[in-house]
């Protein structure tokens, strides 16, 4: 079983759901919202949200 964390921006009044990206160890990336700039670590206007899916691989 593994988890995927999808992201949501809701800085135009609706969440939206943010692109994947894929995480490495050596090089972290978030995802970033297109439209305001907000990233998970840089969310002034606490826009950012997300929610975790269960995904069973078996
Ligand atoms: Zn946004």
């Amino acid at each position: 079983m593994t988890f995927t964390r999808r992201w949501f921006c809701s800085c135009r009044g609706t969440p939206r759901e943010l692109a994947e990206v894929e995480r490495t160890e050596d090089e972290p990336t978030e995802p970033v919202c297109p439209k305001c700039g907000a990233t998970p670590s840089s969310d002034p206007r606490h826009t950012i949200t997300y929610s975790d899916r269960e995904t069973w691989d078996d």
